[in-house]
């Protein structure tokens, strides 16, 4: 069991999931918190702001080589629209989360998923979420590491959600 995402593989996995300038300015927060609703997922953590320079340089760490890094990290902090930068619990909801926004570049990305849904260009598609439980780990922490950000609960319709006979 990790700090902040959760048991890996159980239904306590958490995952961070931030819709990004375009998918705020562009309407779409309400679709998006809507399919993980739907889904079965609990929402246990969400806030909206312009992340400083410093948050979004360390969110894309792993990236900081890439030709698209600076580019990337100005579209993010820009504040023309805010992000909104949640954490999402429930079985598999790393994986799970990843198939619901679909492919990096939204021309990739298949039919129904979020990116294919609402976007064509790879450099603005509209969404982010943790690729994997160690990610995840990292993400929730940076984001919401303050004690108390996370919400421990449990939804009335969690055990028909879980059930499995
Ligand atoms: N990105 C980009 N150009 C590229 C690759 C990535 O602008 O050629 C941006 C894009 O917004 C992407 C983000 O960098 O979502 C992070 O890249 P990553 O490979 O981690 O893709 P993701 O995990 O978001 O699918
Ligand atoms: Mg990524």
């Amino acid at each position: 069991t990790a700090k902040f995402a959760g048991k890996k593989g159980t239904s306590s996995e958490r995952t961070f999931i931030m819709i990004k300038p375009d998918g705020v300015t562009r309407g779409l927060v309400g679709d998006i918190i809507s399919r993980f609703e739907k889904r079965g997922y609990k929402l246990v953590a969400i806030k909206s702001l312009v992340p400083s320079r410093q948050l979004a340089e360390q969110h894309y760490a792993d990236l900081s080589t890439r030709p698209f890094f600076k580019g990337l990290v100005n579209y993010i902090t820009s504040g023309k629209a805010p992000v909104v930068a949640m954490v999402w619990e429930g079985k598999d909801v790393i994986r799970q989360g990843r198939i619901m926004i679909g492919a990096t570049n939204p021309l990739d990305a298949a039919p129904g998923t979020i990116r294919n849904t609402y976007s064509i260009s790879i450099g603005r598609n509209i969404i982010h979420g943790s690729d994997s439980f160690d990610t995840a780990e990292q993400e929730i922490g940076l984001w919401f590491g303050k004690p108390g950000e996370l919400a421990s609960w449990e939804p009335a319709n969690w055990n028909w959600i879980m059930a499995e006979n």
